[in-house]
């Protein structure tokens, strides 16, 4: 269900904490209005502002948890096994980053293991405790810096572009060697979807709001 705010002055008016600028055209609204379920968008641009659910805590930390030991499977079982002319090989996820440290290009090694494990791996862990301090109501210094960590390094984390490139990788290759998925490879599949799902269902200004709510 969606809903558009209509403006309000933030003088004089409640918690400044729920109240969010549109990040189109920097008028301000009250989010505290919103039902559980609701979505806001700017009533002068449309953009989105806003999504509430009473329990956004619980579900971002079924998500991380998940994602988490999918990961840590995906990086200790193979991911491909490849067969050629007569040769066959066996390649791991951290082995991608690896291989390439070995072929000289150690900037491209860092850059694809921080990108596909470890930034992926450090944003849902910084999730993941934000979240359960969030669920317990308690109060930690830390809570501001972890959700403006947590929000800035979002947009470093290509595990879906990795994946979507993996599997253009493996029609071309199909042609040339016999290429069969492991454990790993579905792991991170699984993985993708539920990292993706973690910051869909994690609402910046509904995180805002209760990591403000907190502080004494
Ligand atoms: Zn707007």
């Amino acid at each position: 269900m969606e809903c558009c705010l209509k403006i309000k002055s933030k003088e004089g008016h409640g918690d400044l904490a729920d109240y969010v600028a549109c990040p189109s055209c920097d008028v301000m609204f009250d989010i505290s209005i919103l039902s559980n379920g609701e979505s806001a968008r700017c009533s002068r641009c449309g953009h989105f502002l806003s999504t509430y659910r009473v329990d956004e805590t619980s579900r971002v930390i079924a998500y991380t948890s998940a994602a988490l030991i999918l990961l840590a499977l995906a990086c200790r079982y193979p991911f491909m096994f490849f067969k050629a002319s007569g040769l066959e090989s066996v390649m791991t996820l951290p082995q991608t980053a690896l291989n390439l440290w070995r072929d000289g290009m150690p900037d491209l090694a860092f850059l694809v293991g921080a990108f596909i494990i470890l930034i992926p791996a450090l944003v849902l862990f910084l999730m993941l405790a934000l979240n359960i301090a969030l669920l317990t109501e308690r109060h930690y210094h830390w809570l501001r810096p972890v959700g403006r960590l947590i929000f800035t390094l979002q947009g470093w984390c290509m595990v879906e572009v990795f994946f979507i490139g993996v599997l253009i990788s493996l029609v071309k290759i199909g042609h040339m060697a016999t290429v069969v998925m492991g454990l790993s490879f579905w792991a991170y599949a699984v993985f993708s979807l539920l990292f993706v799902l973690s910051l869909s269902v994690l609402d910046r200004a509904q995180c805002w709001r209760r990591i403000e709510a907190l502080q004494p």
